[in-house]
């Protein structure tokens, strides 16, 4: 439920509110408008008295979220979320770009593909030291040795740097050494990673699983929230379909339609929907009109040597000249880039 306050209200008047809330043992959340004051209620809620709330100086009116989602829907928090890492942000006004390999592959390639993107001007650097392979037998990542070469691309580049954690057991390591940590598509609904991320102050770059609804994406999203975690990124990667000719669907309705209920920076992976690097720049033009707030792209310096993922992934050059071209789409749309 939300406590939405009256454009009288003071401070002291969402003090009250806010100690009533704890005292019934349940979670208050404060969402400040450009008018009112928005108080989200998470918890038990059959345990305040009916009409509790009515009373009180400074409330306007109570009304109920249906959604099973709470603190990650719009009802609770009507601004957009804007998350700044290292002053990069997602979410507000600027498009923001990662960009990178799928894989850390050795510390050449990582800084040269690094080094490449940031001059397009990518500002979040995108590579896997953890692999979720369909086969056991191919390549599973580089482990703790390729954490530490994305340390080394964040201080020497002063790029943004994120990566994927697989597994519970990993979360605090990956956390050393990373600024943003991804959950990816297989890990959606991994509720103990879910929880163990959400216990981390990094943001989490959450994408959704194949053939996940966009309301259990959202309460993936929640799941994180709930232990605290606010800073989570949304970002689309497609679903998987009838549709044998891509790797997966790109449902360009899923942006506007999270958009409508979150307010969590949503972004687009052109990469891993398309599958194939020819349909990265329509994927990601449509992605930005459609009011994605970035994307997260595979960029590869020899996508013919790349140990996974080459297929879909673009040479530095074409990511070069997909970031011109999506200026003009960028712009179309009243957002920077
Ligand atoms: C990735 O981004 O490297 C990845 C494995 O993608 P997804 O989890 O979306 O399949
Ligand atoms: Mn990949």
């Amino acid at each position: 439920m939300i406590i939405v306050m009256g454009k009288e209200a003071d401070a002291n008047n969402v003090k009250a509110v806010i100690e009533k809330i704890k005292s019934a043992g349940l979670k208050a959340f404060i969402s400040e408008g450009e008018f009112v004051t928005i108080i989200g209620v998470v918890g038990d809620v059959t345990k305040l008295k009916k009409g509790e709330f009515e009373r009180m100086d400074g409330v306007d009116r109570i009304v109920a979220v249906m959604k099973p989602y709470k603190q990650a829907s719009r009802d609770f928090h009507p601004k957009n979320s804007v998350i700044e890492v290292d002053g990069v942000k997602i979410g507000g006004e600027k498009i923001t770009i990662a960009a990178g390999p799928c894989a850390i592959e050795s510390e050449e390639f990582l800084f040269s593909i690094a080094e490449s993107v940031k001059k397009s001007g990518a500002e979040i650097f995108r590579a896997s030291a953890y692999k979720p392979r369909s086969s056991p037998y191919d390549f599973q990542g580089m482990g703790e040795k390729g954490l530490k070469m994305l340390k080394k691309v964040k201080e020497e580049t002063g790029l943004v740097v994120e990566t994927e954690v697989m597994d519970t057991r990993n979360v605090e390591l990956v956390a050393k050494y990373v600024d943003i940590l991804r959950v990816g598509a297989r890990n959606m609904q991994n509720f103990d990673l879910l929880k163990e991320v959400g216990k981390v102050s990094k943001p989490v770059i959450l994408k959704n699983g194949i053939s996940a609804t966009i309301s259990e994406f959202l309460m993936a999203a929640e799941y994180i929230m709930s232990e605290g975690n606010h800073e989570v990124i949304l970002c689309y990667r497609g679903i998987r379909t009838h549709e044998p000719a891509v790797r997966n669907s790109m449902d360009i309705l899923a942006i506007p339609l999270l958009k409508a209920n979150t307010h969590l920076p949503v972004i687009v992976d052109p990469s891993h929907a398309a599958g194939n690097f020819r349909f990265i720049e329509a994927t990601s033009r449509a992605a930005i009109a459609a009011g994605a707030d970035g994307l997260l792209v595979e960029v590869h310096c020899n996508p013919e040597k790349a140990m996974c993922d080459g297929k879909q992934s673009l040479t530095t050059q074409k990511f070069d000249s997909l970031m011109k071209n999506l200026k003009a789409v960028a712009a179309a749309v009243d957002r920077k880039m």
